[in-house]
């Protein structure tokens, strides 16, 4: 029988082998993602808990209230459904959403600390806020949900949130999008750990912020260059 919804399937799929990849990932290559099937309250998510051998078929329908629509999802799958679905309620903009435990992102989770704007990656990544904390509760609880709730709230500017004791939920306009604001993210903790032992990493002021995503947008605007 073919499966609907292919080509969205596939982003998915290259999103989480991307992250495999580049290593943004933790060991285990644990990971869920999700991608919106446009102008609907419907999404496609892995149904699987690991990225490994992830296919087309293994991504399962549902709405926004958990309902499963088409395919199956397997029980520790089925535990997150509203961990994803809060972000596309509270930011309808968002196409896909990515959730790992990314080794040095989960190291600030689990130390209960946000992730400061010192990177300049993450400013460029529409990520001026940095990257809130959630703070804990039972996976895919409704305290948990609430509290990611909470965290975007506090955080306009972002793409990413922290889950307290547990990892990183990343999100943008497709899956390719959410995977790159999981590496950012990934990198921006890096290397703010690595800066912790030469004394800190200094946020970048805020005046300064608002010059650099002019800049960007400014070379946005004027497109490609060629000789
Ligand atoms: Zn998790």
């Amino acid at each position: 029988m073919a499966i609907s919804h292919l080509t969205l399937r596939q982003a998915v799929v290259d999103g989480a082998n991307f992250l495999v990849r580049v290593g943004a990932i933790s060991m285990s290559h644990h990971g869920n993602f999700s991608v919106r099937v446009p102008n609907t309250d419907t999404i496609l998510l892995t149904a699987t808990s690991s990225f490994d051998n992830l296919k087309p078929e293994n991504l399962a329908l549902l709405d926004l209230e958990g309902r499963l629509l088409e395919g199956e999802i397997n029980p520790t799958n089925a535990e997150i459904v509203h961990m994803h679905a809060v972000v596309y309620k509270q930011r309808p903009e968002t196409g896909a959403v990515v959730h790992t435990h990314s080794t040095y992102a989960t190291s600030f989770a689990l130390a209960s600390r946000s992730i400061g704007c010192s990177y300049e990656a993450l400013v460029r990544s529409d990520m001026i806020d940095g990257v809130p904390l959630a703070h804990y509760g039972p996976r895919g609880s409704a305290a948990s949900v609430d509290n990611i709730a909470t965290a975007l709230s506090s955080a306009k500017n972002t793409k990413a949130v922290l889950l307290e004791n547990h990892g990183v939920l990343a999100f943008g306009p497709d899956p390719a999008a959410a995977a790159r604001a999981n590496l950012i993210v990934e990198e921006a903790a890096q290397m703010a750990i690595y800066a912790e032992v030469l004394g800190g990493a200094k946020p970048i002021p805020s005046e300064m912020l608002r010059a650099t995503v002019g800049r960007r947008d400014e070379f946005a605007r004027a497109g490609t260059r060629r000789a």
